[in-house]
């Protein structure tokens, strides 16, 4: 064992309470969808969980499916647990997820009891970890029924797998019926993760409202839009970026109509003193339902900068004028 995480680690973070839950989250939270696979080097993904711990990132947030290759993103978060963090897994917040195609045959994907309880099993037997804090439906299922995943989940808390629910991208009135269904059951639906960026804003449109109502936590993902939002694509596709390697984000997807868009909000975050990558991850939190901004990070400095946004929160008048207009 030759870590040992920052004993400042709680000084500077922010924590706010998940929904109307006893949980509270970093405002910043990290996601090893990409970066943490057996493809990538384990060192670097090992040195970014470990800024992250250090900078008051208590929240890790995985699936069933992240790699590549699938599964591999817990296997290597298994490697961290055992070799780095296992002594401070009660100051950790863990997350899975099931829904997206993981193994052959009619009961590796979607929403039925069958897979969601196996594919818990094989996530907490990747990862080495007796639990997860949180499991979510990870996409809603148009072909089983609502109280058969919600059962599942609240089975998958019961049986001590999870500790909390969360399902992830459902609709405003699919996270209606979710939250009741699973409220009957007893086992409270503590959060939501859709995606949220000032590109992807469709969470504006009912979903936020209901989980104010509902009282659930709001983690969103992908708040720098897979790095559109930063300065990375200013000048070009470069080579070590996301989009370089062809994988979720389609160098297709950066036209020129989004660059001209993220120069002018280049120029706005430059006038706040932040970064652009900072301006973004701090816009996602400008609305009080919104407990957490879900990072990914390929460098450390990546998380570092992120954490930075935290330095400033607020936006005038003029400047959400000013995005509105730079986004239209
Ligand atoms: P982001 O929008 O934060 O994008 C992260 C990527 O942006 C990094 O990997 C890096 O890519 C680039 N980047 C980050 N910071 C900077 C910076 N300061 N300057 C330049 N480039 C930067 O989030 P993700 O899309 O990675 O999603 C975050 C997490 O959300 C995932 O890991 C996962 O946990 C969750 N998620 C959940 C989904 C769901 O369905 N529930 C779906 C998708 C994500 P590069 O390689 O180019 O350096």
């Amino acid at each position: 064992m030759d870590y040992l995480p920052a004993e400042n680690r709680y000084s500077s973070m922010r924590y706010n309470r998940v929904g109307s839950s006893g949980i509270r989250l970093p405002a910043i939270s990290l996601g090893l969808w990409h970066n943490f696979g057996d493809v990538d080097v384990f060192q670097n993904g090992r040195n970014i969980a470990r800024r992250a711990f250090d900078l008051g990132i208590t929240h890790f947030d995985l699936a069933n499916n992240y790699g590549p290759s699938p599964g591999s993103a817990e296997e290597t978060f298994g490697a961290l647990m055992r070799k780095d963090f296992h002594p401070w897994r009660d100051e950790m917040i863990i997350s899975s997820k099931a829904g997206y195609l993981m193994w052959p045959g009619p009961y590796g994907e979607w929403g039925s009891r069958k897979y969601l309880v196996a594919s818990c099993d094989q996530s907490l037997a990747r990862m080495g970890l007796k639990y997860v804090d949180i499991f979510y439906s990870h996409r809603f299922d148009p072909e089983t029924p609502l109280e058969e995943t919600m059962g599942a989940l609240d089975y998958i808390v019961r049986s001590g797998r999870a500790l909390y629910a969360g399902i992830s991208s459902y609709s405003a009135e699919q996270t209606a019926r979710a939250a009741k269904l699973l409220r009957e059951l007893g086992t409270p639906c503590l959060i939501h993760q859709p995606k949220y960026n000032m590109f992807d804003r469709w969470i504006e449109g009912g979903l936020t409202d209901t989980l104010e109502k509902e009282k659930i936590g709001c983690i969103v993902f992908s708040p720098l839009a897979q790095g559109l939002l930063t300065n990375k694509y200013l000048n070009g596709i470069p080579e070590e970026s996301r989009a370089a390697k062809h994988t979720s984000l389609s160098p297709d997807s950066i036209t020129h109509d989004k660059v001209d868009k993220v120069k002018k909000l280049n120029e706005i975050a430059k006038a706040r003193r932040q970064s652009l990558a900072q301006m973004a991850v701090a816009w996602t939190l400008r609305n009080k339902v919104i407990t957490s901004s879900l990072i990914g990070a390929s460098k450390v400095a990546h998380v570092e900068e992120a954490v930075a946004a935290l330095n400033n929160l607020t936006f005038s008048a003029g400047e959400q004028q000013a995005i509105e207009a730079a986004l239209k």
